[in-house]
């Protein structure tokens, strides 16, 4: 049922100087004339995350183009668009949030299409004296300025029209010059003219003054034409392993680094426009819980490193994890960058060699393994490495930058390289091993809120803190929330998996706020959790992490990202990770225990 304002405001006017929680009523639905207000939840005191609502106007009062929206790409920059323009009206209303878009262009909640209309989804300080009702106040965020901005930014013809088809027309391009890396046997792209280098070591904006624009290297140079008639040109990096090399401030770890985010499509005039990467492009870091056996075995404790979990990990051991969860989350590009590798991790030299017989080193340095990682599982690498030549003959392609301007310098490296190092004659990285959740572990005891992100870099997970601030290329709150919800959406999985458990399908869905980054979970009682938590069929085959992480992002496809709420209507502020960071989070989660599954077969 909907009201309307009149309703509104007589409400607004009666309950105003009395205590706070007389703010539940508001809790509905009311039409205001240029927009529909939907109230979906209420906090309960001035210092509770704050309240969710939604603008919502119709689909022919907004006017967007249809071929603006006939395809996901559309949909996704559409709406990245519109939640901008929402953000950049909300600057000047106090308590009122759209979720703040970065630099790249990702797949939220923060706008959505409907069938019949578009809504943008807010989180709103329901204003207070004290712990009374400022109903004055409310009533004019609510009836004036909140219709206000919905007609300003969620209909065309309020909107910069050519703004909103050019940003359009790039990501539409960006996406479709990433599907074709695969047909070209490249791992990534960066366009000629990019400007890589940042702002600080804090801002993701461009450096305003003095960069040296990219410009690629002839023999490395393609072109490619783009749906909206653009063409580029710039550096292609070929599948296989290409080595980066140059002197200490020429620009190596800016370039990795712009790879590392090239996953995701930047905004124009970034200077990332045309970098873009693989989608599963993995930058390897530090996690502990995995097979580490291809790089290290015999440790001294005796302790079993197929199944590697330790909280104070070193820096070699760590990185093994990271580079072998990266492989089995199904990265088929690694990129490591020397700053933060650990240098027994990467390479051995020959006097170690000759001082320490390999049967007393534990750990096989990287140089010997990155080859059969591309022969046996079809993995690239992108690796700088300044301060040493061991890689010169595992590489492929080695690129050179000096003054921040690449060169090919691929043949010079190959005739300074000696002998090859030795190659396994044996396979090294064994086939993936099936890995299911071992009963439970996603649903541990204790564990009555929904999981809730933390800012960025960490999770609350029932008891635990999952700690992700090592993941480099999760770069959006609002991601890690989406994580937080997919673990929980894991968990009712496993629960399905699991004849009639008690802690089964909807367990996890009790009350509490949905997942806005920060909030915390709050006793709302009123909101119903919207049917994801039905009771499943008959149990199934258990199947492994990794193909419940893939059947999860499947339904994403599908369905959309509203779908990782457990609540209907306002789903939160969350941004599509990518399945990497899911596993990464899996990973980080020390409740975790996994079974091996030998009849296995689902990854
Ligand atoms: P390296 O890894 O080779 O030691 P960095 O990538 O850390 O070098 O870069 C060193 C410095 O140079 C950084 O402050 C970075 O912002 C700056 N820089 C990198 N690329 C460029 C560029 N294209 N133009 C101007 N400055 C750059
Ligand atoms: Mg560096």
């Amino acid at each position: 049922m909907t009201a309307d304002a009149a309703t509104l405001e007589q409400l607004l006017t009666s309950i105003d100087g009395r205590g706070y929680g007389s703010y539940k009523q508001l809790r509905g639905s009311y039409d205001l004339g240029s927009c529909r207000l939907v109230v979906d939840h209420v906090q309960v005191d001035p210092f509770a995350p704050p309240s969710l609502m939604r603008l919502i106007v119709g689909r022919t009062a907004a006017g967007i183009p249809e071929d603006l929206l006939d395809d996901r790409h559309g949909r996704v920059a559409t709406t990245d668009f519109l939640a901008r323009a929402v953000a950049a009206d909300l600057r000047s209303v106090e308590g009122v949030s759209v979720g703040a878009p970065q630099q790249e262009v990702l797949e939220r909640t923060s706008v959505a299409l409907t069938d019949d209309a578009v809504e943008a989804r807010i989180t709103v300080q329901l204003p207070a004296s004290g712990r009374r009702v400022r109903g004055r106040s409310a009533l004019r965020l609510l009836t004036e300025s909140l219709p206000q901005i919905a007609e300003e930014t969620l209909v065309h013809a309020r909107l910069d029209a050519e703004a909103l088809r050019a940003h359009v027309d790039l990501h539409r391009d960006q996406e479709a010059l990433r599907d074709q890396l695969e047909g070209h046997r490249l791992v990534a792209f960066v366009g000629d003219g990019s400007i890589l280098p940042r702002r600080s070591g804090d801002s993701d904006l461009p450096l305003p003054e003095g960069a040296v624009p990219f410009h690629s290297p002839e023999s490395l140079r393609v072109g490619f034409d783009l749906p909206s008639g653009r063409h580029v040109s710039g550096m292609g990096v070929p599948e296989g392993v290409t080595v980066i090399v140059g002197g200490g401030y020429h620009g190596k770890s800016t370039l990795l680094r712009a790879l590392e985010r090239g996953v995701y499509p930047h905004l124009a005039g970034d200077g990332r426009d045309w970098v873009i990467t693989r989608g599963d492009a993995a930058a390897v870091r530090a996690v502990t819980g995995v097979d580490i056996s291809p790089f290290i075995s015999g440790l001294p404790s005796g302790i079993d490193t197929r199944s590697f979990s330790t909280a104070d990990a070193s820096g070699s051991t760590s990185q093994a994890a990271a580079l072998v969860e990266a492989i089995d989350a199904g990265a088929s590009a690694l990129l490591i960058d020397e700053d933060t590798s650990a240098t027994n991790f990467m390479i051995r030299d020959e006097r170690m060699r000759a001082l320490i017989p390999a049967e007393r080193e534990p750990i096989t340095p990287f140089v010997e393994r990155v080859r059969p990682l591309l022969t046996e599982r079809g993995v690239s690498t992108v690796l700088v490495a300044g301060g040493s030549g061991a890689f010169f003959d595992v590489a492929d392609h080695v690129i050179a930058l000096d003054e921040y301007v690449p060169h090919d310098v691929t043949d010079q490296a190959h005739e300074l390289a000696g002998t090859p190092s030795p190659q396994p004659d044996a396979t090294v990285f064994a086939a993936p091993r099936s890995r299911v959740p071992a009963d439970g572990t996603l649903n541990p005891p204790g564990k009555k809120k929904p999981a809730t992100a933390r800012g960025r870099g960490a999770i609350r997970f029932g008891h635990e803190h999952i700690d992700l601030s090592a993941v480099s290329q999760l770069v959006d709150a609002a991601q890690t929330q989406a994580i937080a919800c997919a673990l929980d959406r894991l968990a009712d999985e496993q629960g399905k998996n699991v004849p009639g458990a008690p802690n089964g399908p909807g367990a996890q869905s009790g009350p509490g706020a949905p997942g806005d980054p920060g909030a915390a979970g709050e006793p709302s009682g009123v909101r119903a959790p919207d049917g994801l938590g039905e009771p499943g069929p008959a149990p199934r085959t258990r199947r492994t992490l990794g193909a419940e992480i893939t059947a999860l992002f499947a339904r994403l496809d599908a369905e959309g990202l509203d779908v990782l709420s457990p609540y209907r209507g306002h789903p939160g502020h969350l941004a599509r990770p990518r399945p990497l960071e899911v596993h990464a989070a899996v990973n980080r989660y020390r409740g975790l225990r996994l079974d091996d599954q030998t009849t296995g077969g689902h990854r």
